[in-house]
């Protein structure tokens, strides 16, 4: 028996499958530690660890619908990268399909927000987990830099928007995101009332059937996540952020994990991505039968 390289159960074709899963090697504007080109390679090659049934819901993934496409040509630019990945995505999405995101770095987020909205309609909200707010309009020069990916979606698709895990920005950042209102939450807000809790008032709040939901996975401790382009530390545990993903997947319409960088780990980071993949999947499937 031969194992054909790419994400381990991502067994369909592109034609029958709900689930499309594709990477985007581009890490062009990435800040401090570039590397996240290599992540989606590294979550393929890491994804052979896992058995295919989860337990939690009863599901066998290989029996599921998942195609793996493989990974997007990129470019040098990242405005050109970003208008081929939205063609893309909205390719996927006009096809009722989901599609989950490997990259790459956060500013590949944008397209992929695009593209589900224009889908969704006015029913639409987001929701990102990263320790950074992103909410620069633009980060040395770079209007499209991976530090201003939620200004834009702010700005330019829907501020029916909520993020978990924020505890890093300049205090204008932090006084924009008051000013405007913005909803976020702290590592230490989720602490202190739960992540049952924090879900359910973002869900509340963004009141909505179609939710894109981004993991920058920053947005968990570096302990149990090293390998990223932007370490920062007293971050959200594993077991919530899959929590998140449990409860907000079954409204998802999108997904995407960015900014795993894997050369500074032993693969640690990349198997929890990947992991945190394999669970939204799961429990897509699980409430949306
Ligand atoms: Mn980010
Ligand atoms: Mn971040």
């Amino acid at each position: 028996m031969f194992h054909k390289p790419g994400m381990m159960d991502a067994l369909s074709e592109y034609e029958a499958a709900r689930y499309v899963i594709f990477g985007v090697p581009f890490d062009g504007t990435s800040s401090f530690r570039p590397g996240s080109r290599w992540a989606p390679d590294a979550m393929r090659g890491v994804s052979a660890n896992f058995e295919s049934y989860i337990p939690f819901y009863d599901i066998d993934l290989s029996e599921l619908q998942i195609h793996d496409a493989g990974n997007l040509e990129k470019y040098a630019s990242v405005d050109e990268t970003l208008k081929t990945l939205f063609y893309s995505v909205d390719h996927i999405v006009r096809d009722g399909k989901i599609p989950i995101m490997l990259g790459g770095e956060h500013s590949l987020t944008l397209p992929c927000v695009k593209a589900c909205a224009e889908q969704a309609g006015n029913d639409f909200g987001v929701v990102v987990l990263d320790a950074h707010f992103d909410l620069r309009e633009e980060y040395c020069g770079v209007k499209n830099s991976h530090a201003c990916v939620s200004r834009h979606i702010i700005d330019e698709v829907t501020d029916n928007y909520a993020s978990i895990g924020i505890r890093s920005g300049p205090k204008e950042e932090w006084e924009f995101a008051k000013e405007n209102n913005i909803r976020y939450y702290t590592p230490e807000d989720v602490d202190e009332v739960g992540i049952k809790n924090v879900l359910a008032e973002i869900i509340e709040y963004l009141d909505c059937n179609h939710i894109y939901l981004s993991l920058d996975m920053d947005a968990l401790d570096p302990a149990y996540a090293p390998a990223l382009g932007t370490p920062e530390p007293f971050g959200l545990n594993a077991v919530d952020v899959r929590e998140v993903i449990r409860t907000l997947a079954p409204l998802s319409v999108g997904f995407d994990v960015v900014e795993i960088s894997p050369e500074y780990d032993g693969g640690q980071t990349a198997v929890l991505g990947t992991k945190l993949m394999r669970e939204f999947i799961a429990a897509h499937a699980a409430g949306c039968q």
